[in-house]
């Protein structure tokens, strides 16, 4: 009996696991054609001059639109893309709809913006990456000045002399480079000046702590001063409190990121957001 029962156990054990594995398929190959599915959606987060308080640009955000999960966040579904590779065409599909917004946009009248893309390293390691970025860029008759490519420390590191060429491959085009969660990656000044970089972007986990923790406060000043003296545009994400952004405004930071400002929202609402706040709705309304 006993025999039996661990038998039975283990068959039990074995069907459950398969129940899993068999999940993880169909969400695996369901996100594979979740682009051709039309249930990939960008959300747009509002980037503001600490300044002026004036949009200056914004960060294409993508979601997933689960048929039975509902709207799911990057963190639920990005890092399997990248397990399996499907993150390549997921990125060529941000991008371009990144980018046909961007345009529609320009066309609709607004002062050109800056758009920011996540790009996973993945992507990144493409042989053919520039050219696929390019091509998008030319189709969806964006400004490539306008396009920022938001990189991590340690997706750059990964390959250092292969991310020199790439970085310099995409600079030659007008392009932008900013690098994302500065500061919580494989850190190394040195690939400051080796990169070609334009934007380094403050890990919203030391925003949230200035004023409350030292370190972070420190922190947060050092990147605001390294930043501005080599000439880069620094921006601080997630800044939620006006505290917050008077103390970014006095270190000079440049731009801010937050729910304090805006949230990430659907095309539409990014657009009213466009109109209220953008340099060219700002002067009209004054
Ligand atoms: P990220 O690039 O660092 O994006 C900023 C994240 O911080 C976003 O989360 C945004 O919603 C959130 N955030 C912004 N302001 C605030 C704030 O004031 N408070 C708080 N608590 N959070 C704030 P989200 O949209 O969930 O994205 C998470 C991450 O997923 C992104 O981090 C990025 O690494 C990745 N991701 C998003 N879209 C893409 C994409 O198209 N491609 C790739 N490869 N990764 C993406
Ligand atoms: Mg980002
Ligand atoms: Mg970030
Ligand atoms: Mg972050």
């Amino acid at each position: 009996l006993a025999k039996e029962q661990g038998r039975g156990n283990h068959q039990f054990f074995r069907s459950d696991l398969g129940v899993q594995a068999q999940d993880r398929l169909d969400f695996e190959s369901r996100l594979r054609s979740a682009g051709e599915r039309g249930e990939l959606r960008l959300h747009y987060q509002g980037q503001f001059d600490l300044q002026t308080e004036a949009i200056v640009g914004f960060e294409a955000l993508v979601r997933w639109e689960h048929p039975q999960l509902g709207l799911l966040g990057p963190d639920r579904f990005i890092p399997t893309a990248e397990e399996t590779g499907s993150i390549v065409e997921l990125g060529n599909w941000v991008l371009r709809t990144a980018c046909r917004q961007w345009r529609a946009w320009v066309d609709a009248g607004h002062a050109p913006v800056q758009m920011a893309v996540n790009i996973s390293v993945r992507q990144l390691r493409q042989p053919d990456f520039v050219d696929q970025v390019l091509r998008i860029v030319r189709e969806a008759g964006m400004d490539p000045a306008c396009l920022e490519l938001e990189l991590t420390e340690t997706g750059l590191m990964t390959d250092a002399d292969l991310s020199t060429g790439i970085l310099e491959r995409v600079k030659a085009q007008g392009m932008r480079v900013s690098i994302d969660d500065f500061g919580t990656g494989y850190s190394s000044l040195a690939y400051l000046n080796r990169f070609s970089i334009d934007t380094l972007k403050i890990d919203r986990s030391f925003v949230r702590e200035i004023g409350s923790a030292r370190d972070s406060t420190a922190i947060v000043q050092a990147i605001s001063a390294l930043g501005s003296a080599m000439r880069l545009t620094v921006v601080a994400e997630g800044v939620e409190t006006p505290a917050q952004a008077e103390f970014l405004r006095a270190q000079g930071c440049h731009v801010a990121q937050g729910y304090l400002y805006s949230r990430p929202l659907p095309p539409d609402a990014a657009t009213q957001l466009l109109q209220q706040r953008g340099r060219d709705g700002a002067r009209s309304g004054r």
